[in-house]
């Protein structure tokens, strides 16, 4: 196993707020790791800050050997660390394949420039992401009548512009009915296996965590309590303890 990106003791205050406090865990190349904890337990943190989006305050995040701490998440993107976000927002009144045209012209620096969506540029490649996520046949809709879940996996094509080898994905899935988030993380474990991609993601549902995830990392309060298999995980006192005091049992989250 190559290990792709090593956290270690990785903090992160806001004001009195841990919200990490001494991470560390390993994510191998061509691993789907789960980033699982109840709400405020510091995912979305830990995501920021190995995109850049957020400072450490301690800690070291290396990504193939190299240091993230401190660079620009522009930088962090070109090093090949990819993400989706929560909430998908491409560019409505454009059609899938313009929105991938577009991050096309981003990778490559060209000036952004409407009239040229109307040309050819990148547009083989774009077609060809598009296939690679199933969504060749609608390549000429516009992105405010697709559905919700073609959205996402749109999200997922404009991702993949720039040959990410991680890409982390905060909650892919929320909001997405069941068959739907079946559908998307298929594809993700697909393209994991065709790209030796590996991918770092927080999920709810404990059906897809079971389903897709090879391995899983638990938070609580900023800490990490726990890593392993999800079999491990769903027998783990600790785990069992920390959705207990979310009200629910593990096993429930799971059924
Ligand atoms: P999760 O994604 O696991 O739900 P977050 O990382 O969003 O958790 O939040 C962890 C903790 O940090 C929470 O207590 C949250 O209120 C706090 N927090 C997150 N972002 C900020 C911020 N920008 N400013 C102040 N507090 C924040
Ligand atoms: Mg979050």
């Amino acid at each position: 196993m190559v290990t792709l990106l090593s956290v270690r003791n990785v903090g992160k205050s806001f004001g009195g707020v841990r919200a990490n406090d001494s991470v560390s865990f390993d994510l191998a190349e061509g691993e789907l790791l789960a980033l699982i904890g109840p709400n405020g337990a510091g995912k979305s943190t830990l995501f920021n800050m190995i995109n850049g989006q957020l400072c450490a305050d301690a800690g070291s995040i290396l990504f193939q050997g190299k240091e993230l701490i401190g660079l620009k998440p522009r930088e962090i993107w070109a090093l090949g660390v990819g993400r989706t976000f929560q909430v998908a927002h491409p560019f409505n009144s454009m059609t899938a394949i313009q929105n991938v045209q577009v991050a096309l012209m981003s990778r490559d620096r060209t000036i952004f420039n409407f009239w040229r969506l109307g040309t050819h540029y990148g547009r083989e490649e774009a077609m060809e992401l598009l296939r690679q996520v199933s969504l060749e046949d609608q390549w000429d809709k516009p992105c405010s009548t697709m559905a919700y879940g073609d959205v996402k996996r749109l999200e997922l094509a404009v991702a993949l512009v720039h040959k990410p080898r991680l890409l982390l994905m905060d909650e892919p899935t929320a909001g997405m009915a069941p068959h739907e988030r079946n559908e998307l993380m298929a594809l993700t474990k697909q393209l994991v296996v065709e790209k030796k991609l590996a991918v770092l993601f927080t999920e709810h549902s404990m059906d897809v965590i079971f389903a897709y995830s090879d391995r899983v990392v638990v938070l609580a309060r900023g800490r990490l309590i726990a890593e392993g298999t999800p079999t491990q995980m769903r027998v783990d006192p600790k785990v069992q303890e920390v959705y207990l005091g979310a009200g629910n049992t593990f096993a429930e989250h799971v059924g």
